[in-house]
């Protein structure tokens, strides 16, 4: 019944993301609809790499604090961004199946009712359409045609929101998460293996307070709120992770 945010294409975590700023796939199918779904996959996109920027940023910086060799730093980035890359797509490939399975199954459901009860069903595709906005007579016009061409699709999109050609697919959500987090892993990886001992630390926090500056910036703009807070709270976040494990991981290494 909710028809203003679609179960639908974008990862979870972009349809999770998108409760902010109002967008969703329904709506039958117009150009902003599948201009905000493009937005969405793209902010989500964001998202995982500001993931890998910080996961990442927390885990070398940590061992940067205990050790000074590199192999052993790169050893430890490199098995910090499979992990993560690998969880991150393990993680949206269970959830948008389920997404997808609720969404057959509603489609299911949807198909049965049609046929054992189609005049129930058209009445209630015209009071969803009188809801939206339209005269009742238009309303009742515009259901009974939609309901020629086809009733399923109808009531897809415009009782559940879902367009039944574009089920969310849990290999390319896993795949753009997976991408995602990998992208913004390679940044604090190569800041902190490139300079020498003294300078790794100071060179990847500036890099990645910059990277993740950039992230919460383009996120905000995608999802239409206000930069500044978002930024701050982004920025704050990573620095707060790298401090505590360098300071963990300098402890550690003395202690060792
Ligand atoms: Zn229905």
């Amino acid at each position: 019944m909710t028809e203003d945010e679609a179960p639908g294409r974008p990862p979870t975590r972009a349809h999770i993301e998108a409760h902010g700023s109002g967008s969703g796939g329904a709506g039958g199918g117009s150009q902003s609809a599948e201009i905000s779904t493009r937005l969405n996959w793209l902010r989500a996109g964001v998202l995982g790499a500001n993931d890998g920027i910080i996961s990442t940023a927390g885990l070398v910086v940590g061992v940067a604090g205990a050790t000074t060799s590199r192999s052993v730093i790169f050893a430890a980035g490199i098995a910090g961004l499979l992990a993560g890359a690998l969880s991150m797509a393990a993680g949206e490939y269970v959830s948008v199946s389920s997404q997808r399975d609720s969404e057959r199954a509603a489609l299911d459901l949807e198909r049965r009712e049609l046929a054992e009860e189609p005049e129930a069903e058209l009445d209630e595709l015209t009071d969803m359409l009188a809801a939206r906005g339209l005269s009742r007579d238009l309303a009742r016009e515009a259901a009974e045609q939609l309901t020629e061409r086809d009733a399923l699709r109808a009531h897809a999109r415009v009782e559940l929101g879902i367009n039944p050609d574009e089920l969310a697919n849990p290999w390319h959500a896993a795949l753009a998460s997976l991408v995602a987090f990998t992208v913004g892993a390679l940044l604090p990886l190569l800041a902190i293996i490139l300079p020498g001992p003294s300078a790794r630390v100071p060179v990847t926090v500036v890099a990645v307070l910059v990277a993740l500056t950039l992230c919460g910036v383009v996120s905000a703009r995608l999802g239409r709120a206000p930069a500044g807070r978002a930024v701050l709270r982004n920025v704050g976040g990573g620095a707060l992770a790298m401090a505590v494990t360098y300071a963990v991981g300098t402890w550690l290494g003395a202690a060792g």
